[in-house]
This record gives structure tokens, sequence and C-alpha cells, in this order.
């Protein structure tokens, strides 16, 4: 049996050269407590000295947590083209 750190490393990924994830920075800039930040376990989401997030999505998980938490609905996602793809399995 191959050990589980061997087998992901089998793993590939295709980044979209598109950005998957769009955020409204300009709703961001009222946000307060910024959850997205803090609850993204690929740390996506990175808060600006001027209160706008920077996505990074290439680390993005597709994991859908951040649609949840951002209490203004700042962010549109769309699942990228060769990403991880989790709504597949
Ligand atoms: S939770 Fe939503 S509104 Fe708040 S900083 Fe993150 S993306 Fe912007």
């Amino acid at each position: 049996m191959i050990p589980l750190l061997k087998r992901l490393g089998l793993n590939k990924y295709s980044v979209d050269p598109k950005p998957h994830i769009e955020v409204n920075t300009d709703i961001c800039i009222t946000c307060k407590d910024k959850p997205c930040t803090v609850s993204c376990p690929a740390g996506t989401y990175e808060a600006q000295p001027d209160g706008r997030i920077i996505a990074h999505y290439e680390r993005c998980l597709e994991c859908g947590g951040a649609l949840v938490i951002c209490p203004f609905g700042a962010i549109k996602f769309r699942f990228p083209e060769g990403g991880i793809s989790y709504n597949y399995g």
C-alpha cells in the first residue's frame, strides 16, 4: 500500500488561467470582521491595509465555505476549468 503522502503527491492540478473567484472589494471595505480571511483553510482571502480583499484564486480548494460565511454576498464563484473539482467526487 502506498503511504498517504506519496498518494497525495500523485495528484495533478491544472490551474485555470482565468480567476474563478470575483470579490466585490467595495463591499469588503465596509466588512469589519472579514470572516473569509480566517475561515478559508487554504488562505485564499487576504485583507489589505485599505480594507479590500485579494483572492488568491489558485489556492482555492473549491469547498464553497467563503460563499457561506461572507455576510454580504460579496463573492462570486464558478468551478474552474481543470480545477480540483470536488463536485465530481
Ligand atoms: S467576508 Fe465577504 S464582505 Fe467580508 S471581507 Fe470577506 S469577501 Fe469581503
